[in-house]
């Protein structure tokens, strides 16, 4: 078969036969097949939903993602690794207005690693707990070193009291969170050794460092408000959060003894602080917890577990929402490996009145399917979870990196509406993409199936709640505003709430993402622009027909001073009404009807200052094209 011919049949099947591109190519045939892809591809991209203010705040924040891309040009951040880039992002003013977006939910959180370490401990320190607190840090403290307990009295060997040491927060911090740790090794780890960076994460202890601290209650209630606080100060409406067993909480007695609080008394006491969080802060939405277990069990323990997890749950419907396997996924079990238990999971799950589902963490890996399994039992290789995830009906994918290599499945995952949890900080940290600008999120995204960030465990790596997600995505995949509501609003639509509370979650978000629309408005329309010059570089096509308007398209630079003004293109001395595409462009319509042959400058009017172009227009008699 002719080359061209199956060339052109797979243009087709890639556009759906939509796009019947213009031809022969000339300037004028060449410009309207590419605003016909152009449209095509807007049209996926959705900035199409962005009503008239949203699409003056959504140039604001490219105008701001732009300067950021000028700092960064030489130094981009979402390439290094996060360890070494942290505070540089979270000083940058883009960050700073990222912090302000309405978020919707963090839908893919570890309770105890959510939380920056330097909040908790701060507020550990300015409470009488200080007094108890001590740090495992002599030379036959072994396990764990630098963690932190609390004693009354009985304190063992390798401890010291924190109050009366030399220690200071900052200095806990660096040698308890990831990105500390990974910046004080004397020999760096790769930006694409997973395993590397999981065993240093496991030899420290980083996710185990709240484990006594929170389970305390006074300590565990004190964390929770933070987590909370926090969420709301980055605009994060709804948490639900992955966690271990209920039932660890103790109080102190006046004898300094652990007095256990069991697990429905946990509950009950949460589900009090909740009903009260929310009276007392209204645009919260909601927290939940996603109970899950380490898939290194063995699969008696699984059992065990998800009989213990029914059980629980059918007493806390409304808290209880699911059941996922944690643990670095290459190391661990396979779904199939625990398979028996999860049907039991999920056929539970279909008698739950859908106040139950599974969620699991699959596809956390950069191997291919044919990689060896990682522990003897396992039959298939850790690829294989993205299969058994879907066999077990998972309501979300947690991660999916191994799907970038499966675009057949894409149609399958979209049809069923199953969301990914795309977190990227966290997937660089752990070495799985060192340079975000080529993380398979954006594929997920731009192919239709619907994601959301999340942001894992980032107490535990060194940083707090999802803001850092917001500007990895932001910068490294170009994202536009329509992007970023869309993936506020997918966490609401995903999330486990149930229709009416996701109604009231939904009307919750929309007050915020409002009001931020109208303040950013206000802030883009109040901007000056003393030193931008602005200046067009070319006008493309630079012909067109006499007797019917067409888009043309203006390039240059310092487009910016025209936001929020209205824009008068001038062909000649005949005015049509050019519009605003971004920072670098601006369509101009030609007048629909144009009485003679001729050549006229182009000129452009904002608020009544007229910028001229220096390059003309021409318009002609004959310019046939034909669809290819
Ligand atoms: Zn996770």
């Amino acid at each position: 078969m002719n080359l061209l011919f199956i060339i052109s049949i797979l243009f087709c099947l890639f556009f759906s036969n939509i796009i019947l591109l213009p031809l022969p190519f000339n300037q004028y045939a060449y410009m309207l097949a590419r605003e016909q892809i152009r449209q095509h591809d807007r049209g996926v991209q959705a900035q199409n939903n962005l009503n008239s203010k949203e699409k003056v705040v959504n140039l604001y924040l490219e105008l701001l993602q732009a300067k950021e891309y000028i700092n960064t040009k030489n130094y981009f951040y979402p390439s290094r690794p996060i360890e070494t880039e942290l505070e540089n992002i979270i000083k940058s003013s883009f960050y700073q207005f990222l912090t302000l977006l309405p978020k919707g939910g963090n839908l893919h959180i570890h309770e105890f690693q959510v939380l920056d370490r330097k909040l908790l401990l701060e507020s550990i320190k300015n409470s009488p707990e200080y007094d108890l607190l001590y740090i495992c840090d002599q030379n036959d403290c072994i396990k764990n070193k630098y963690h932190l307990r609390y004693y009354k009295d009985n304190v063992p060997s390798g401890w010291t009291k924190v109050k009366d040491s030399n220690w200071t927060i900052s200095d806990i911090i660096k040698k308890t969170t990831l990105t500390g740790i990974l910046n004080e090794l004397k020999t760096p780890i790769y930006s694409t050794d997973t395993e590397g960076r999981w065993n240093v994460a496991n030899q420290y202890g980083v996710f185990n460092f709240y484990d006594d601290l929170i389970r305390y209650n006074v300590t565990r209630f004190n964390y929770m408000k933070l987590v909370l606080d926090q969420a709301l100060d980055e605009n994060i409406q709804l948490l639900e959060f992955r966690r271990g067993f209920f039932g660890k909480l103790f109080y102190f007695d006046a004898n300094g003894l652990r007095i256990p609080i069991n697990e429905s008394e946990e509950l009950d006491l949460l589900l009090k602080f909740k009903q009260d969080y929310i009276l007392k802060n209204p645009k919260f939405i909601d927290f939940i917890f996603l109970i899950y277990s380490t898939r290194q069990l063995s699969k008696e323990q699984i059992k065990i577990d998800i009989n213990n997890l029914i059980n629980l749950q059918r007493t806390y419907p409304d808290f209880i929402r699911g059941y996922d396997m944690v643990g670095e996924e290459d190391q661990g079990h396979t779904i199939l490996f625990h398979s028996d238990s999860l049907m039991n999971a999920f056929n539970y799950s279909k008698t739950s009145n859908e106040s139950f589902d599974l969620f699991f963490h699959a596809g956390e890996t950069n191997w291919p399917e044919n990689h060896l399994p990682s522990n003897y039992g396992d039959g298939v290789s850790t690829f294989e979870n993205i299969y058994d995830a879907l066999v077990l009906r998972t309501r979300r994918i947690g991660h999916g990196l191994s799907l970038a290599k499966r675009p057949d499945m894409y149609e399958y995952i979209r049809e069923r509406q199953i969301a990914i949890e795309v977190c990227l900080a966290s997937n660089q940290i752990l070495g799985y993409v060192a340079d975000l600008r080529s993380h398979p999120g954006i594929v997920y995204h731009r192919s239709g199936i619907p994601i959301v960030l999340a942001s894992d465990d980032p107490g535990s790596f060194g940083y707090n709640q999802l803001t850092i997600d917001f500007y990895l995505a932001t910068m490294a995949w170009g994202l536009n505003l329509a992007d970023l509501k869309q993936f506020a609003w997918n966490s609401i639509q995903y999330s486990s709430l149930l229709d009416d509370r996701k109604t009231e979650g939904f009307r919750k978000w929309e007050n915020q993402w409002n009001l931020f629309i109208d303040s950013s408005y206000t802030l883009a329309c109040n901007q000056t622009f003393p030193n931008v010059i602005m200046n067009i570089s070319d006008i493309l096509p630079s012909y067109g027909p006499y007797d019917r308007s067409i888009n043309v398209t203006l390039f240059g630079s310092g487009f910016e001073i025209a936001i929020c003004k209205s824009i008068i293109c001038k062909f000649g001395e005949k005015e049509t009404n050019g519009i605003f595409l971004d920072i670098n462009e601006i369509i101009c319509p030609t007048p629909s009807i144009h009485n003679d042959l001729s050549t006229v400058p182009i000129s452009i009017v904002i608020n009544n200052e007229t910028f001229q172009s220096g390059l003309n227009y021409k318009f002609v008699s004959s310019l046939s094209v034909i669809d290819d």
